[in-house]
């Protein structure tokens, strides 16, 4: 079963499915080039995937081995992870950005005890009890792969223009979700692919991941991308998930009034304490009780706590308290 359409401006969408996902499926947009096609993102890898993506091209009149190029809007398996199947079956490029290709390839080598042992201890740093340690890595054991064998063969840069049949596709750098993501800009029809970074329904994840405190700042990379694709002024939004969305700029300052709402809370959470980023995740606001979460889940969740305490630490609003093991942080 395929799902495909033309949905017009030359635009093809392909649903490419992932049913052990939460999400369900990506969506894969496909339009003609002096080459064939390009594609913006690929699907997460799988004979589930590959079957939604060969078929729903062959239902639009196309096929697999006619693609030029794939764009990827950023490093996510959801998103990279058929594209090495792409390339083996067309001799199609796959380009990305260089910051996400540095992520990709630090993520395809960093699998196996090594990568174990780092987030154990990470989540040691942050102050996550033995008992959430012991079930993360039980819950850990045997994750998907990321993305496909090999890298990517061409880097996309900030405002390039990837050459369609009688019009381009502006690469726009909007770092945030990923330090690499890039969204696709249509010109020609006022069409955003936002990839992960806009989505109509959905908040988009940003997390920092290394405990207690990175030195990136992603919830400011994020909030500057939203602001970058705000200026931009631009009507309809394709994300890689869900609805279409009808005003990017309009949504874009949704998820930035989000961010400060939650910025706003975690601060009023802290009261005089002095807590741990686990303690800061814990005090935030989800859609079901922290102790209902998934050890995965927590682990998304915790990051996503400690870009939120990271940006407060860089207004000044809060501080790492000296001398603390695990790190903790209070009200400066
Ligand atoms: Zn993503
Ligand atoms: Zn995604």
């Amino acid at each position: 079963m395929s799902d495909a359409s033309a949905i017009g401006d030359g635009i093809f969408q392909i649903t490419v499915p992932m049913s052990h996902n939460p999400l369900g499926s990506t969506l894969v947009y496909a339009m003609e080039s002096p080459g064939g096609l390009i594609l913006v993102d690929a699907g997460w890898d799988g004979d589930e995937g590959w079957d939604g993506l060969t078929s729903g091209l062959e239902s639009v009149g196309h096929s697999v081995s006619e693609i030029e190029g794939v764009v990827l809007t950023h490093f996510h398996p959801d998103h990279t992870g058929l594209c090495g199947r792409v390339r083996e079956a067309s001799g199609a490029w796959i380009a990305m950005h260089q910051a996400d290709h540095d992520m990709f390839e630090k993520m395809s080598s960093g699998r196996g005890q090594e990568w174990m042992d780092f987030q154990l201890s990470n989540l040691e740093r942050a102050g996550a009890p033995l008992a959430d340690r012991e079930a993360f890595e039980k819950s850990a054991q045997g994750d998907p792969p990321v993305g496909p064998e090999s890298a990517p063969d061409r880097i996309l840069v900030d405002d390039e223009i990837i050459g369609l049949t009688g019009r381009g596709l502006r690469a726009v750098f909007t770092p945030g979700h990923t330090p690499g993501h890039v969204c696709f800009y249509l010109e020609d029809a006022d069409v955003m692919f936002t990839g992960d970074h806009v989505l109509q329904k959905t908040t988009p994840h940003v997390g920092n991941f290394v405990y207690p405190l990175e030195e990136r700042d992603a919830l400011a990379e994020f909030m500057e991308s939203l602001r970058r694709v705000q200026k931009m002024d631009v009507t309809r939004g394709l994300g890689a998930h869900g609805l279409p969305i009808v005003d990017v700029a309009g949504r874009a300052g949704e998820l930035i009034e989000h961010h400060e709402e939650r910025l706003d809370h975690l601060y009023g959470e802290f009261a005089d304490d002095e807590i741990t980023v686990w303690q800061v995740a814990q005090r935030m606001k989800w859609y079901r009780p922290w102790d209902q979460f998934h050890p995965m889940a927590k682990g998304m969740a915790l990051s996503e706590a400690a870009a939120h305490l990271r940006h407060l630490v860089a207004r000044g609003q809060v501080a790492e308290v000296p001398g603390t093991e695990p790190a903790r942080f209070a009200r400066s």
